[in-house]
């Protein structure tokens, strides 16, 4: 069998992507007793415990940091530029990444985001990978009465709350990194998944799973796993804590 895919799983929601370096404002230091009181608040339910027991059971390592930034490849003008994105968080099969927020709350929400990631398929496009944490991450934001961040929830016909997919489709479209063809514009979606090391070709997967490379174009955006963490080793949560 064949090495998955080495697409890491990145993130870059809307509104770290437009705002100004969140690590001036977010807050610093070990993680307080206060912190970990609030964030056992919102874990309230059978389903919270059982995620958290979840995390705990295989062995996956909470980190929390000031900031993190990553460093894509945008094409602009005929040419390759560095392109610093600060990302919400990541997540691998044993690792999780978040940037602390300026509220409980939101390192609430980007914990049930992440978690999903880490036992998704790395097989999973990336369309379909966001989609779910944020139908998952949005559903779990309305249970737990918690106000929206980003304009991604609707009424359903019963006059209640739930994640708007056709809106997160959307966000995910416009927001990822090397996301091309839309499927709002017909053919099959695909993204940008490598550039070759003399930087003259792009490899685009597609989501039927075929590859080819073409020259760069204009606006082209490589997502690449560069990372950098504020303060280095960050502060690993101890997830029992929370139980
Ligand atoms: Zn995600």
């Amino acid at each position: 069998m064949a090495a998955p895919p080495s697409v890491p799983l990145l993130e870059y929601p809307r509104w770290l992507r437009t705002s100004p370096h969140p690590g001036a404002e977010a807050p610093t230091g070990e993680l307080t007793e206060e912190w970990y009181a609030a964030m056992r608040a919102l874990f309230h339910t059978d389903e919270d415990r059982q995620l958290l027991e979840g995390l705990i059971t295989r062995r996956v390592t909470v980190t929390m940091y000031d900031s993190i930034q990553f460093t894509d490849l945008i094409y602009r003008n005929g040419g390759w530029t560095s392109h610093g994105w600060h990302a919400g968080g990541c997540a691998s099969s044993r690792s999780i990444e978040i940037a602390r927020n300026k509220s409980v709350a939101r390192d609430a929400r980007t914990l049930v985001h992440e978690e999903l990631h880490t036992w998704q398929s790395p097989y999973l496009n990336t369309r379909d990978a966001e989609l779910a944490a944020y139908v998952e991450e949005e559903a779990w934001a309305i249970a737990h009465e918690l106000p929206e961040v980003d304009d991604l929830r609707k009424t359903n016909e019963h006059g209640e709350l739930e994640p708007d997919a056709e809106k997160i489709r959307a966000m995910i479209d416009r927001d990822y990194p090397g996301m091309l063809a839309p499927p709002s514009e017909g053919g099959v979606p695909e993204r940008i998944i490598s550039v070759s090391p003399d930087r003259t070709t792009v490899t685009i997967r597609t989501e039927d799973g075929r590859e080819y490379t073409r020259a760069p174009q204009e606006g082209d955006v490589v997502p690449r796993d560069r990372r950098l963490l504020t303060p280095p080793h960050g502060h690993v949560v101890d997830l029992r804590r929370l139980l």
